[in-house]
């Protein structure tokens, strides 16, 4: 896969405050690496505009994550691991579990985590006065029912729904799901361009304007 990198700078989710709701999920758990805003590609800022136009009345959306630190991804796989050796699991399974919640840190093109693109959105919906959307799960639990398509199959027909709320609303502006989790979107990024079948990934790693350590 290839990458043609555009260049785009990144832009912070948290200035739409009516549509769009950017709470930083991390750094709110006080983890090093972690910044206080929200900061996603300028062309995926663009498409989640799109969403907004599509949005049920008073709806809202609801942003936990977008660009990461490489510092704050490795962090996050170092604690997947220790959670899934906790479960039981050996060094070298614990590790492979520990992929499939959190992309193993890396900054280079042809294995770059996700979020260390600002491709990569974890995000859900809340209702005008800010209750968030019954997805039947929480952001980050590592069980089976994080899986997008899990309700499609056990008995939760809101969360089922409003997980296709979700999906609609996001591919029909251009995104594409990690099936793993109902929660995270990319777009323009190597994940994104894997699913999506797409020529080339247009972001690689990328920093912010600013001094994040
Ligand atoms: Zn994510």
């Amino acid at each position: 896969m290839e990458l043609r990198e555009n260049n785009e700078p990144l832009v912070q989710a948290s200035l739409y405050p009516e549509k769009i709701v950017a709470r930083s999920w991390y750094y709110g758990e006080g983890l090093k690496g972690s910044i206080p805003d929200v900061w996603i590609r300028e062309g995926v800022y663009e498409r989640l505009l799109k969403v907004t136009e599509s949005l049920p009345d008073g709806m809202r959306i609801v942003i936990w994550d977008g660009w990461r630190s490489y510092e704050l991804q490795k962090l996050l796989f170092e604690k997947m691991v220790e959670r899934m050796k906790a479960k039981g699991h050996s060094h070298d399974d614990a590790q492979r579990h520990a992929a499939v919640f959190v992309y193993p840190p890396s900054k280079e093109y042809e294995s770059v985590s996700w979020h260390l693109t600002g491709g990569a959105l974890d995000l859900t919906l809340a209702d005008r006065y800010g209750r968030l959307l019954d997805m039947g799960g929480n952001f980050d639990d590592t069980e089976e029912h994080s899986h997008t398509y899990y309700y499609e199959t056990h008995d939760n027909v809101i969360a089922a729904s409003n997980r296709k709320l979700l999906l609609r609303l996001m591919t029909g502006a251009g995104f594409s799901n990690y099936p793993s989790e109902w929660w995270h979107y990319d777009y323009g990024n190597r994940g994104w361009a894997e699913r999506t079948g797409a020529e080339y990934a247009f972001y690689g790693y990328t920093e912010p304007p600013f001094k994040w350590h």
